[in-house]
Parts: structure tokens; C-alpha cells; sequence
């Protein structure tokens, strides 16, 4: 079970809205930073240190990124604007991972130039990056288990993702980068998104330790890494619960005692590329109820619509909601609650149970702080908001201001009409 609660009181809010006009997401610092420091605590075995590269694309804000530089994190990048916006955030070389797909060679040469760790997800890339960029000194590949045979009940069907090498390729992969003369190592895998089992992520870790251990005799290099990948859930419903990161911790740390302590390798860094658990449940879309409507159902429209949040819309994902102005109400009324896209699925909840919304309360979406503005779109002429920030002290910063109609129009050149 996880308590949803607002880390604003509605007279707290109330007063931003004077500032800022809704909608717009407001993001919590101090609790995006108290998790932060709680995630490397569970990890703080780690030999050299434990590090989680922040995927950028659940939250491309500077200054979001630069708080959690400020903890300790790097970047997760996987196309040219993001290693830019890192770059921007006064992150350097192998503090910023580039695990792409399909990636152009703009991209790798970019890398290249930062000193980013390139993470190839196919042998392919090997011809084609040292065409485009170079040899790097450190290379990573990504692995994909594929059917995995000795059966594995927790990690779904890879074989059906478009990512990474087979068992196989990693192989040769690794002794055509030795041969090439790469001199430092790292592996990487990500086969889950948004998964709230913490034995997945213990699984996960297992897996790659048993393949370090396997390439490094039979190929003849030292690891320096692994990366476990994203995809730590969240509570997005209330009856969920929070993956227990002392558990996941304790748990891979134990499995690297049996494998790579066992096997006497060298010590080997643990590093993962969470995006979602670092930021999603400190950030909310703060919307104003401007319309109710019944007919063969009740509504509620929001002055805010998917160009704002896609989740809901786009995988049914629940998001809780909060009416500010309403908050010990019983939840007796059955709403679909919606924005105001000429699309029937723009709706941030069907058939919710909520207390009573009248027009002009306060209505606070859920876990909007990763793949919520990220995800935001222009369609129907609709602009994206606001992104603010929730200081320790109660103070609030714009840390990005909401598009005008002049942004939507920037990219026309009305003059030869
Ligand atoms: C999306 C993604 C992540 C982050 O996933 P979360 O679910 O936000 O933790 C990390 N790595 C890669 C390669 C991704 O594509």
C-alpha cells in the first residue's frame, strides 16, 4: 500500500496558482534528493562506487539534472539533443552513458567527442561507429537473454525486443573490440519497464554477473561494469508498493559474493539507468476543473489534456488524482475525467470514484514527474505547460516556462503565404 499524498496544502497551492497559472507540473527537490541519497545507500557496497545514469528522457530538464549531478547521479542518453542537454548541465565524459538504438552516426560521433560510454546495442554498430566516430578505450554492449534456456520465471520475453546482441554476438563482439583495441570493458541489459518485483532486478544482476564471469575467461578481458538497466517501478496505484531498494541491494550484493568474489575477478562496478523511480512520483500536474458535464456519463474536464500527460491515454496507465478542494471528501461520484483534445481517448481517468469536483477546484494528477512533460505533444494546436520547482524551503522556481502560441507557430514561415 502507498499513502498518495501532495507535498503542498491547498492553501500552499493556492498561492502558487497566483504566480503560476495551471496547468503545470511542479516537481518536490527535496524528496527527488532524500530518494536519491537512499538509492545509492542501498548500493553503497559497491566496489568503486555505485552510480545511477538518470534516463533523460523521463525528465529532459537542466535543472532537474543538475540536482541530481549535485547527488551524484549521470546521464542515460539516446539521441543528440539529450547528450547535449547533459553536456549543458556541466556533465563530462563517462558520467553520461549513450545506450541508444538505431542510432545515427551524428550521434555516436557526438558521444565519441564527449567521452561518453558507448553502449552498442547491436555488432553491427561496431563497423559503424569506428566509421563514424572512432575506437573508444571503454565500449559496452547491450545484452539481450532472448529465450533465455535454462528457463528464468521473473524476466518476460526478450527475444520479442527490438534491443541488444544474443549470447553469442556478445562474445564475438567483445573479442572483435579487444582485437580493435578497446581496452576497457562493460555490460549492459535491460529487459523490463516500469516493474515493481525487486527479484527481477536481483535476477537481472545475476545474469550479467555469470556472463562477466563466463567472457572474461573465455575471451581474455577485465570488466570494469555492469548496468543493470532502468525500468524500476512505482506505485503509480494505491494498493501497490515501492520496490524495496535495501532488499534489491542486499540481495545483488549477495549474488556478486557467489559469482564474481567467487570466480576472484577483480572488482567490478555496479551501475544502473533509472529514470522513472529518481523522479516519477515527486512530480504532479496541477490542473483547474473548468468544466462538469453529464450526460450518459459525468465529467469532469480539466484545463489540462494529453499534450500535458500522455500515460493514461496512451497505455490506460492510472494515475491517482487529488482534488485540493475536496480532499476528505467521500469518493461517491463516478467521473471520467478528461482534457479537451478532439480525441475520445484524452482522459486522465475512466469511472474514477472521487469525491464531488465542482468547476474551479484544484485537481492534482499523480506521479506525473518521469515520461509525463517528456512525453508532450503539439496536436490540436495544444501547447505544453509550465515545469516548476518545489524548493526545500517552500520556495517555488519556473524552471520552464509554458510554449506560446508564437513557439507552436516558430517552425513557419508565414511571410511567403
Ligand atoms: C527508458 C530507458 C531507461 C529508463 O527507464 P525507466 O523506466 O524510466 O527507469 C533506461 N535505459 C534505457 C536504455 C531506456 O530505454
Amino acid at each position: 500500500m502507498t499513502e498518495k499524498k501532495v507535498p503542498f496544502t491547498t492553501e500552499q497551492i493556492k498561492a502558487i496558482i497566483k504566480d503560476y497559472p495551471t496547468p503545470f507540473h511542479i516537481y518536490d527537490e527535496k524528496a527527488i534528493r532524500e530518494n536519491a541519497r537512499r538509492f545509492y545507500k542501498a548500493f553503497s557496497w559497491v566496489p568503486g562506487g555505485f552510480k545511477d545514469y538518470f534516463a533523460v528522457k523521463a525528465l529532459p530538464n537542466p535543472y532537474i539534472m543538475k540536482i541530481l549531478k549535485e547527488e551524484g547521479l549521470g546521464a542515460d542518453c539516446s539521441s543528440l539533443p539529450e547528450l547535449v542537454l547533459s553536456e549543458k548541465v556541466g556533465l563530462k565524459g563517462e558520467d553520461i552513458m549513450f545506450t541508444s538504438n538505431d542510432t545515427p552516426a551524428a550521434e555516436y560521433k557526438k558521444a565519441y567527442e564527449l567521452g561518453a560510454v558507448i553502449n552498442l546495442d547491436d555488432i553491427s554498430h561496431i563497423p559503424f561507429l569506428e566509421k563514424s566516430a572512432g575506437i573508444p578505450e571503454l565500449i559496452c554492449f547491450r545484452y539481450n537473454p532472448g529465450p533465455l534456456k535454462e528457463g528464468n520465471a521473473i524476466i518476460g520475453k526478450p527475444e520479442e525486443a527490438k534491443y541488444g546482441l544474443t549470447r553469442s554476438q556478445l562474445f564475438d563482439g567483445y573479442r572483435i573490440m579487444k582485437e580493435k583495441g578497446a581496452k576497457r570493458f562493460g555490460l549492459h541489459t535491460m529487459v523490463a519497464s516500469n516493474e515493481l518485483n525487486p527479484d527481477y532486478f536481483v535476477e537481472t544482476a545475476k545474469l550479467l554477473f555469470d556472463l562477466v564471469v563466463e567472457i572474461s575467461k573465455e575471451v581474455g578481458i577485465t570488466f570494469e561494469f555492469v548496468n543493470l538497466g532502468g525500468g524500476i517501478g512505482i506505485p503509480y496505484k494505491p494498493e501497490q508498493t515501492a520496490v524495496d531498494l535495501e532488499y534489491v541491494g542486499e540481495h545483488i550484493h549477495q549474488a556478486y559474493k557467489d559469482t564474481i568474489e567467487k570466480a576472484g575477478l577483480p572488482p567490478l562496478k555496479v551501475v544502473m539507468e533509472c529514470g522513472r523511480m529518481i523522479t516519477g512520483p515527486y512530480g504532479y500536474l496541477v490542473t483547474t476543473a473548468i468544466h462538469t458535464k453529464d450526460t450518459y456519463k459525468h465529467y469532469i474536464g480539466l484545463d489540462a489534456c494529453m499534450a500535458n500527460l500522455m500515460r493514461p491515454a496512451l497505455y490506460g496507465a492510472y494515475h491517482h488524482i487529488t482534488d485540493m478542494d475536496n480532499q476528505d471528501g467521500k469518493p461517491d461520484f463516478i467521473y471520467d475525467v478528461t482534457g479537451s483534445l478532439c480525441e475520445n481517448n484524452d482522459k486522465f481517468a475512466i469511472d474514477r470514484a472521487l469525491p464531488e469536483i465542482k468547476v474551479g477546484d484544484i485537481i492534482v494528477i499523480h506521479d506525473t514527474g518521469a515520461h509525463g512533460y517528456a512525453m508532450g505533444f503539439n496536436y490540436n494546436g495544444k501547447l505544453r505547460s509550465a515545469e516548476l520547482l518545489l524548493k526545500p524551503d517552500g520556495s517555488v522556481e519556473k524552471i520552464r516556462r509554458a510554449e506560446t502560441m508564437d513557439d507552436y507557430f516558430a517552425t513557419l514561415d508565414f511571410s511567403r503565404l
